[in-house]
């Protein structure tokens, strides 16, 4: 389970499974209890939006649908999506790309 929350707010993600495959973007919130994660301008969903007032016309709004954890991948600088692994520096833990070693 500890798997799931290495990907956290504003990582650059890649989505690898599902309609927006291949898309990037931006982690915009990580749901935790759900394992889920909004990610910026990915899986948009079409949302009614209701009319607030005589001069509202109301209409469809997109809406950023939250994505299984488990189908985003963090994007590495160098190398692309990546697989996050841990270094010890100093007294540190520090988030790393499994293939190159750069800080992620
Ligand atoms: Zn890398």
């Amino acid at each position: 389970m500890e798997v799931k929350f290495k990907i956290r707010k504003d990582d650059m993600v890649e989505i690898i499974a599902g309609k927006d495959k291949g898309k990037r973007g931006n982690v915009v919130r990580v749901i935790r209890d759900k394992g889920r994660v909004i990610v910026s301008g990915a899986n948009l969903v079409k949302k009614a939006m209701k009319k607030r007032s005589q001069q509202d016309q109301g209409g469809i709004a997109e809406i950023e649908a939250p994505l299984n954890i488990s189908n985003v991948m963090i994007v590495c600088k160098k190398c692309g999506p990546t697989r996050i692994g841990y270094k010890i520096d100093g007294e540190k833990k520090i988030r790393v790309c499994r293939k190159c070693g750069e800080a992620l």
